[in-house]
């Protein structure tokens, strides 16, 4: 089904719009030259319905892509906030992902954007598991991906640039056509960043392993992963990850709010540990999906109750 030809309402510039009207020119800045700032975001069914994970840090991340861009946002962090919740509403969704996006309008063409018109969008639409559900269950295969990530003086790599994301689809595309679920991207000094759209870990000798944030997104998912792992007692370590660590890591994963919590069986042809879902992804896997479904109590704050004040 087309994203565009649906039913439903779609949030822009400050009002509920038909889904199908919920167009731009095609002379928008923001098409030609891939300046703007988006966010994912999802909501689980949880017991009180429709709960939105981390939504004030989601749209603070937003707010602080815009700033990063010199882009002036048109509206304020609570009006987001109250968009991303009444979209649900407006919807009638339960589970489902959420997309903000922030573009430059179609005033002037060139590479000054300084004046133009920004526009906020928000849409809300059901979408399973990203890597499938069997990735989930039973892991994926990675494979390191010819394209470096981005260089930090290149662009910004702690903005979610809708721009940015050519590198993502060239290494996911790389990946698949060459029979892998998922790449892993390199930082420009060799070490292991991220995937495509999600942050990575490994497990070594019962400690968990991250990269640093120095060229990788400063994931929410990877922020609640450290939070549940230090609750879980298993001790953390950030720090500059080659790709031969990862094949002889006991467990390794990715993590994002559209991937959720998948595990890695199998990096450029080496198995990973016993080629399954070790028991420390199993176990944080099941503390995340607990955690966003309302199932533990110590975590409800994350949770943004959707049909209710
Ligand atoms: N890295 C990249 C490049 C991403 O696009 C994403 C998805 N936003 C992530 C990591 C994971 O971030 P989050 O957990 O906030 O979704």
């Amino acid at each position: 089904m087309s994203m565009a030809d649906r039913d439903g309402k779609i949030w822009m510039d400050g009002e509920l719009v038909e889904w199908r009207d919920a167009t731009t020119h095609v002379l928008t800045h923001t098409l030609h030259y891939g300046m703007g700032v988006f966010e994912g975001v999802r909501a689980y069914n949880t017991e009180r319905g429709a709960a939105i994970f981390r939504l004030r840090e989601h749209t603070r991340r937003l707010f602080n892509s815009a700033h990063i861009m010199q882009m002036p946002m048109p509206f304020s962090e609570e009006t987001i906030v109250e968009a991303q919740r009444e979209v649900v509403r407006a919807n009638g969704l339960d589970s489902c992902y959420i997309r903000p996006l922030a573009f430059y309008g179609s005033e002037a063409m060139g590479l000054n954007a300084q004046g133009l018109q920004v526009h906020v969008v928000v849409a809300a639409w059901p979408w399973g598991a990203y890597l499938g559900d069997e990735g989930l269950k039973k892991g994926i295969r990675a494979v390191t991906s010819s394209y470096t990530r981005h260089h930090p003086n290149i662009t910004m790599t702690e903005a979610k640039l809708t721009g940015g994301y050519f590198n993502s689809m060239l290494a996911h595309r790389e990946a698949q056509e060459a029979g892998f679920d998922e790449a892993v991207l390199l930082d420009p000094y060799g070490f292991v960043a991220e995937g495509p759209g999600e942050n990575i870990f490994m497990v070594r000798d019962g400690v968990l392993y991250t990269p640093p944030l120095s060229t990788a997104l400063d994931g929410i998912t990877r922020k609640t992963v450290l939070e549940l792992a230090r609750e879980e007692g298993i001790e953390v370590q950030e720090k500059p990850l080659s790709r031969d660590t990862f094949y002889i890591a006991d467990e390794a994963f990715f993590c994002g709010t559209a991937a959720e919590v998948v595990p890695i069986r199998e990096m450029d042809n080496r198995t990973i540990g016993a080629g399954e879902a070790g028991p420390v992804t199993q176990r944080l896997q099941a503390r995340y999906f607990d955690v966003v479904a309302g199932r533990d109590a110590r975590h409800t704050d994350w949770l943004d109750f959707v049909y209710q004040d």
